[in-house]
């Protein structure tokens, strides 16, 4: 059975060209799921001149800050100028090796909120925290801390996003996503007026997606790896 009506989104880091968005344009048909493209900065015109009209674009990150003395930075303004719909925001990667906190990230979600996107914000656990059983603690620690400050009326997304099971091949088991994907659900719940869509992310493929998708609490797939292979991403977004 199809899963009616879950998000499809894309990161294609620091990756991609006009070539792979042309490729992509036409493999893809509008079915029942919400398609999110976010390429690299540079490609963001192209992807609004390339893609079809219900492909919406996101960025990969934006400036907490609006203008200013913020050398190589881009604000949530600046992107909405370029009509891009979402942003990742905290991803693992701008975690780790950007050393983005969870302050950071609320700032940087309220920015992209004052700009009309929405933010896509990522949490998840490092491998050493899950192998402490510290999976619970760490997604409750960030949902306090990037989260639960957000305005409770705004509209977010928010990708689970284990970090060991990022580009790795692995992926946690049906279990393991639904227990995480309750515990996130039933904390957004009791902040957000409505329901907030809960991406899983981390080595989601063409063979997997369905199933994974199909796990309750899952609003769909952030893709990273899979996304840059047309024909594998096609897969995926009509799964
Ligand atoms: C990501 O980095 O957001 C991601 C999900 O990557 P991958 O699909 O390659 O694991």
């Amino acid at each position: 059975m199809k899963n009616n009506h879950k998000i499809i989104a894309a990161n294609w880091k620091m990756n991609g060209s006009e070539e792979l968005l042309k490729e992509f344009s036409q493999f893809v048909r509008a079915k029942h799921n919400d398609i999110i493209i976010c390429p690299p900065f540079t490609l963001i015109d192209s992807a609004k001149a390339f893609l079809p009209s219900f492909i919406k674009i996101g960025a990969q990150n934006c400036s907490e800050e609006d203008k200013g003395p913020f050398t190589g930075e881009i604000s949530a303004s600046m992107l909405q100028e370029k009509n891009v719909s979402h942003v990742l925001i905290g991803h693992s990667e701008r975690r780790i090796l950007f050393k983005e906190n969870d302050d950071v990230i609320f700032k940087k979600a309220e920015a992209a909120i004052k700009s009309k996107l929405t933010p896509i914000i990522c949490i998840g656990e490092t491998l050493s925290e899950k192998k402490s059983n510290e999976t619970l603690k760490v997604l409750n620690y960030q949902i306090n801390g990037s989260l639960a400050k957000i305005n409770r009326c705004e509209k977010v997304i928010v990708a689970y996003e284990p970090v060991w099971a990022i580009g790795t091949g692995l992926t946690p088991d049906e279990n393991e996503i639904k227990e995480t994907h309750l515990y996130i659900k039933t904390k957004l719940d009791q902040h957000f007026n409505a329901d907030t869509p809960i991406l899983y992310g981390g080595s989601a493929n063409a063979e997997n997606c369905s199933h994974i998708i199909s796990i309750e609490n899952v609003g769909g797939l952030l893709v990273g790896g899979a996304s840059l292979k047309t024909r594998d991403f096609t897969t995926i977004c009509n799964c």
